[in-house]
């Protein structure tokens, strides 16, 4: 490789004069990614908050290494070699996902040209890829010609932009002072990012209404009913009804259809969280779970779950594109205001971002290469493990498992006959904690009517139900470990 031309202090610009160490560099982070993945052993080294936070706030940011191999090795020490691998098979906590090459491969580009997808001169292309994508994902959805959207940085912004248009909508021709009397209806397992959106939409905590959850954990359509009849009876507006179309606990999907026409009858704008469920769009065996999503206003979809994309990926899709004007201003730096529609395309009229990654190259990338039916097969096959594992724990004296399966999360606990519910509860954090600490399992907790729960999502298409048994066994052998320490059980 030829010497770098340029003086010391221009060496680590991303320009033509440095492709030399730009390459060299990027391989070398490459290599040293692979090298610490081929030498795992587990999901995570179980380390401790403290023993974290120790390792990073000993560095002193004012000194640095000068080298990018020194600081790679240092960024190992204090965080790769102690992370947590989404990939490996005792990983089954959160709803993160392994993510697809061709992604990983998108990622260089849309750091490297460091695109802006707010105007067009800032991103040329990329406005179209981003926006023939949001049309591909609405017509998935089975919205008409009229649709449009944006991606966002994930499943929380999505959720309040979807709601600030719905605010804006139930707003319009009304007094500001109308504020206080808008409600938004969810179910009890809606995502805490609608409580969220609520505050920063100037609503109030008061604002949101629970609908309470079947023995499957979908809304309530006869709650719904009721509630929707009884904010129109007491004066209050129904500004939105939140259905999630795959709950964080149980992958729950409320009745779509049933929802869209309490929406209907209330004029009352429907906002579908698919955050988790989205990746059924691309499904050939489960699409027909999310039927009724066309009737939404707004659907939330995280790419960044059931899509394989890395963080962050997700759109807010509108029914209706012109609704998405509650979110557009002008500024003449930026965007001035184009009466005659000869201007450039501007997606930052769309969006409560200004400055924005092209995630959409992700997506675009993961189709070009891979199709969406791979992406589809994918999550079924996280779901048909779910079934799998659930159908197997059924054999067992040990598990108590909440809920069937909505699509790859199961809820469950370690309680043996005789362990008494309130002990199976103080068991559960403990158990959670013990498998951290081996380095060999992580399971996420969760409650349930105020009940102490463990939860494993799945979504690795590669995990096999022996691998989840296993981390299953991992639970109950620390649950007979400690319970016997307790002297709660035999
Ligand atoms: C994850 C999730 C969200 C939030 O999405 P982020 O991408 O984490 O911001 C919203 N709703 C549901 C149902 C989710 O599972």
């Amino acid at each position: 490789m030829s010497t770098c031309p340029l003086p010391e202090n221009h060496r680590d610009l991303f320009h033509p004069a440095n492709l030399d160490g730009y390459v060299e560099t990027m391989h070398r982070g490459v290599a040293q990614l692979g090298a610490t993945m081929a030498g795992l052993t587990g999901p995570s080294t179980g380390t401790s908050p403290e023993h974290a936070a120790k390792l990073v706030t000993d560095v002193d940011l004012d000194r640095p290494l000068g080298d990018a191999g020194a600081a790679l090795g240092e960024m190992s020490r204090l965080w790769l070699e102690d992370t947590v691998w989404f990939h490996d098979p005792g990983y089954a906590a959160h709803l993160n996902c392994p993510v697809v090459i061709p992604a990983l491969l998108a990622e260089v580009f849309v750091s490297g040209v460091n695109a802006s997808l707010d105007t067009f001169d800032q991103s040329v292309g990329a406005t179209f890829m981003e926006r023939h994508l949001v049309d591909w994902t609405a017509g998935r959805i089975g919205f008409g010609e009229t649709a449009d959207g944006i991606f966002t940085s994930g499943g929380t912004q999505s959720n309040l932009q979807g709601l600030l248009l719905a605010r804006d909508r139930a707003l319009a021709g009304r007094a500001r002072g109308e504020l206080a009397r808008l409600r938004v209806v969810a179910s009890t397992d809606g995502h805490f990012s609608v409580q969220k959106a609520a505050r920063l939409l100037g609503l109030g905590d008061e604002a949101v209404i629970t609908v309470p959850v079947d023995e499957r954990h979908r809304m309530d359509v006869p709650t719904l009913a009721r509630a929707l009849a009884g904010c129109a009876a007491r004066g209050e507006v129904a500004m939105a009804v939140v259905a999630t179309a795959g709950t964080t606990d149980f992958g729950a999907i409320d009745p779509l259809p049933a929802v869209a026409e309490l929406c209907h009858l209330h004029d009352t704008w429907l906002h579908v969280d698919a955050a988790y469920g989205g990746g059924l769009l691309a499904s050939t065996r489960r699409r027909h779970l999310l039927t009724g999503i066309e009737r939404a206003d707004s659907v939330t979809v995280d790419f960044h779950k059931t899509w394989f994309q890395p963080v962050s990926s997700s759109a807010l899709i509108v029914r209706e594109a012109h609704h998405l004007g509650h979110v557009t201003w002008h500024a003449d730096y930026l965007n001035p205001e184009d009466p005659d529609g000869t201007g450039h395309p501007n997606q930052v009229d769309k969006s409560l971002q200004t400055t924005r990654r092209f995630d959409a190259l992700k997506l675009w990338m993961t189709l070009r290469v891979m199709g969406p039916d791979r992406i589809g097969d994918y999550v079924d096959t996280v779901c048909d493990l779910a079934q799998e594992v659930h159908a197997r724990l059924a054999h067992r004296d040990d598990i108590e498992v909440a809920a069937p399966p909505g699509l790859s999360t199961i809820v469950f606990r370690y309680r043996p006959a005789g362990l008494e519910e309130d002990r199976a509860d103080e068991l559960v954090p403990r158990i959670r904690q013990e498998l951290y600490d081996s380095g060999r399992a992580m399971v996420a907790a969760t409650k349930v009517d105020g009940r102490c729960w463990l939860k494993l999502t799945l979504l690795n298409p590669m995990t096999t139900c022996e691998d989840v048994l296993a981390i299953i066994d991992r639970v109950a052998t620390a649950g007979r470990e400690l319970g016997v320490g307790a002297g709660a059980v035999a």
